[in-house]
């Protein structure tokens, strides 16, 4: 789904449920510092999260 810009995110790893903080229009992709897995992509000047967000943080 899409972030919303400009915010940070809660979101939750769906291969081993470790939570991070990630921004919202992340520049470059984020991965999971647990496992690896692509947690978000930049798309467009925002990020495609590809993870559970838990929050959006104001
Ligand atoms: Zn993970």
């Amino acid at each position: 789904m899409d972030a919303p810009r400009s915010r940070f995110l809660k979101v939750k790893c769906n291969d081993c449920s470790n939570e991070q903080i990630i921004f919202g229009s992340a520049s470059s992709k984020v991965d999971c510092t647990v496992c690896g897995r692509t947690l978000a992509e930049p798309r467009g000047g925002k990020a495609i999260v590809k993870s559970q967000i838990l929050e959006v943080l104001e």
